[in-house]
């Protein structure tokens, strides 16, 4: 699989893969169209299919545009019906979505919202997880349950440690440096807040992770039960 990994807006993550097999192209989410076009154009692609994650305008903005451009299939989650009409197909958990010849397991990982989904490539351990879990971090809880999205959390953390994690926004200092309020002593996360304070002053990106690197540095992940992963997801609210 191929992966271009760029920047939208001001701080999401426009990402496109490509099967080398059938030439197919897929935008996850459209953040912002012209990003898109401009890294399909750097890369000579076109655009076939765009999947959704989850209805936030910030993740659906550029759809219009982009079929209108490219004639691209949209799959959206089916919860995220009324807020992306017109989609071609409308996916939930246990469906498959086909990228050329790449296949992707769709996940239901609510928590951040209802109607998340996360797009797993299984054969190529990569994850899609918007905003489910960030690097450090984990999305908000906004019209769900912090217990919902500990169990997305959990699930995605039992993938094998080499499974790469794209997620949807570059929210990665703030998150370290919450991560090394929570856990002082842990060295794991100390070195990997320098390591980012570093990336992101010389303008690198912090994604994609892994999930073994969520497991040691992630406090999200890390929190031992339900009731300290709401807690901690409070806290850093106000942090
Ligand atoms: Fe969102
Ligand atoms: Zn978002």
């Amino acid at each position: 699989m191929e992966i271009e990994l760029f920047m939208c807006r001001s701080d999401n993550y426009g990402v496109l893969i490509r099967d080398p097999k059938t030439g197919v192209v897929a935008a996850i989410d459209a953040p912002e169209a012209t990003a898109i076009e401009t890294a399909l154009a750097r890369r000579g692609w076109k655009l076939d299919l765009i999947l959704i994650t989850h209805r936030h305008f910030d993740h659906v903005e550029g759809i219009a545009p982009l079929v209108a451009k490219y004639g691209a299939r949209v799959i959206a989650p089916v919860l995220a019906k009324a807020d992306v009409p017109g989609a071609d197909r409308y996916v939930d958990e246990g469906d498959i979505v086909e990228v050329g010849a790449l296949r992707a397991d769709v996940w239901a990982t609510p928590g951040h919202c209802v109607d998340h989904v996360s797009y797993h490539f299984a054969a190529g351990q990569v994850i899609f997880v918007a905003d489910v879990l960030f690097v450090m971090g984990c999305g908000r809880v906004l019209d769900s349950t912090a217990d919902a999205l500990h169990a997305s959390v959990k699930r995605i953390a039992a993938l094998p440690d080499a499974t790469r994690i794209y997620c949807g926004h570059e929210y990665t200092l703030s998150n370290a440096k919450f991560c090394a309020h929570i856990e002082p002593d842990n060295a794991a996360i100390a070195a990997r807040l320098k390591t980012f304070e570093a990336a992101r002053a010389a303008g690198q990106f912090t994604v994609p992770t892994t999930v073994g690197d969520e497991k040691a540095t992630n406090v999200f992940v890390r929190a031992a039960n339900a009731a300290e992963f709401a807690a901690r997801r409070e806290a850093k609210n106000t942090f």
